[in-house]
């Protein structure tokens, strides 16, 4: 029998760990816990809303090669909606204020020179702060980095809201060097690198299905409920998979790639460092009395909520975020709905009016905590002592955060890991 590779886990990075294999003639089957693909990364139809929603927003960069890199090997990349320019607004309603950030649309962020395409008051030497991320010591937070010395109004107004969005753990716990890869490869680049993509009809609609569908037409072997429950291995290598519903040989030939989570890893095969810690994402999906007009992301700042979106296809619904949101994880749905209305009436102009149907996600592990400690436990694709097994999964050491970006690029780091071991 052919060699083949079992990738355990219908994530991003395992779909990208499989679509990059089967691109070369490798033979995959691909193993779901769940009836559904996608993992942190999915859409579902909401019975309150009566429409098809995300389990949380999810905003991608232009400038994410992996990312794109992907789209394009599923024939997906006119799923995103990319608005016209790489322009982020921000609203303050506490200070009443709005400004935007306007990245412009070359190769340099030439735009920033005009102090009217910056945040109010900043001065284009203290955007060239983010720089100090490239030199940031390990163990430096994004607070210790940015937020002392320099200008506080900016700290407030971006790099607290970018860190914190990025990272999803509080900036003054948050690694900054984490930072510098994201810095580097979307923003340092300029507005073409920059603008903002969205899915736009859906996650599992725009990264997902185009996945599996593409993964279906090269015969691989997708199965959905099929939970990994243990391993056996002899003489350094696993050869046998333990399933939910049986038990699958694994030949001296074939490879495995695990691209479950940290703990499930952790509970599979005796690794020694592993993350686990992690922060929670609330979002939020309040039906709107009135259509936007066009696809809309604004920053709040001094909000409870981080970021609202308005991006469905009927504009009729807005979806706001909050990261690292510990402090609202025990909060009830009602409270916290309450609170939030206020801020979205006001942040896109709407004339206060009752609240209607809305739905709270909460995410308990959305990431892993992107800490210094965190980091320094965060394994490389090769793992000691089993040399027929892989790891990929966002958590894992890629030198990026834990985002779409990184999980994809850890699918694709765990495949080429493949394609070259002997
Ligand atoms: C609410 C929320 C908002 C986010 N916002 C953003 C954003 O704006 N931008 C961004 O870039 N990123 C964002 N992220 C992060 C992004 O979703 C993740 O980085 C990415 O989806 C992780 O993919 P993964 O494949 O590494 O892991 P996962 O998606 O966790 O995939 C792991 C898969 O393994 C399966 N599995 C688990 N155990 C087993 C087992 N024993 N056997 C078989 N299968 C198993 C799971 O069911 C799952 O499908 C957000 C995440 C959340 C939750």
């Amino acid at each position: 029998m052919a060699e083949r590779i079992h990738i355990i886990g219908a994530g991003l990075a395992g779909l990208s760990a499989a679509v990059d294999l089967t691109r070369q003639g490798k033979t995959v089957c691909l193993y779901e816990s769940t009836a559904q693909p996608g993992g942190r990364c999915r859409s579902y139809y909401d019975d309150t809303l009566g429409r098809t929603i995300d389990n949380g927003n999810h905003l991608m960069l232009s400038g994410n090669r992996a990312l794109m890199e992907y789209l394009d090997r599923i024939g997906a990349r006119d799923r995103l909606s990319e608005p016209d320019a790489a322009c982020f607004d921000f609203y303050d309603p506490v200070a009443v204020e709005r400004w935007s950030l306007n990245l412009g649309s070359g190769l340099l962020p030439l735009s920033l020179l005009k102090a009217k395409n910056r945040p109010p008051g900043s001065r284009l030497g203290d955007l060239a702060s983010a720089l100090k991320t490239r030199t940031a010591s390990l163990d430096q937070s994004v607070e210790a980095c940015l937020g002392q010395g320099g200008d506080a109004r900016l700290y407030k107004r971006l790099w607290h809201p970018l860190a914190t969005a990025v990272l999803n753990t509080d900036p003054h716990e948050a690694q900054a060097a984490l930072l510098w890869p994201v810095l580097k490869q979307a923003f340092g680049r300029g507005g073409l690198s920059c603008h903002p993509l969205i899915a736009k009809d859906g996650l599992s609609n725009a990264l997902i299905a185009p996945a599996i569908k593409y993964l279906q037409l090269h015969s691989v072997g997708v199965l959905f409920n099929h939970r990994l429950k243990s391993v056996e291995s002899v003489d350094g290598s696993i050869c046998t998979l333990n399933f939910s519903s049986g038990s699958i040989p694994v030949t001296p030939d074939d490879r495995v790639i695990f691209a479950v989570p940290p703990l499930v890893v952790e509970d599979l095969i005796d690794l020694k460092t592993v993350p686990n810690e992690f922060r929670p994402i609330i979002n939020g999906h309040f039906s709107l009395p009135r259509k936007i007009d066009k696809l809309t992301i604004i920053g709040l700042i001094n909000s409870i909520s981080h970021w609202i979106f308005v991006h469905d296809a009927q504009r009729d619904v807005a979806s706001i975020t909050i990261s690292a949101a510990d402090a609202y994880m025990d909060l009830p749905s009602e409270d916290l709905a309450a609170q939030i209305w206020p801020e979205i009436l006001a942040a896109l102009d709407i004339e206060s009016c009752p609240i209607g149907p809305y739905r709270i996600i909460r995410e308990k592990r959305a990431t892993i905590a992107q800490t210094p400690q965190q980091s320094a436990l965060r394994p490389p694709c090769r793992v000691a002592g089993l040399r027929n097994l892989f790891l990929a999964g966002d958590w894992t050491d890629t030198g990026l955060p834990a985002t779409i970006e990184g999980a994809i690029f850890s699918g694709k780091l765990a495949a080429e890991s493949v394609l070259t071991r002997r």
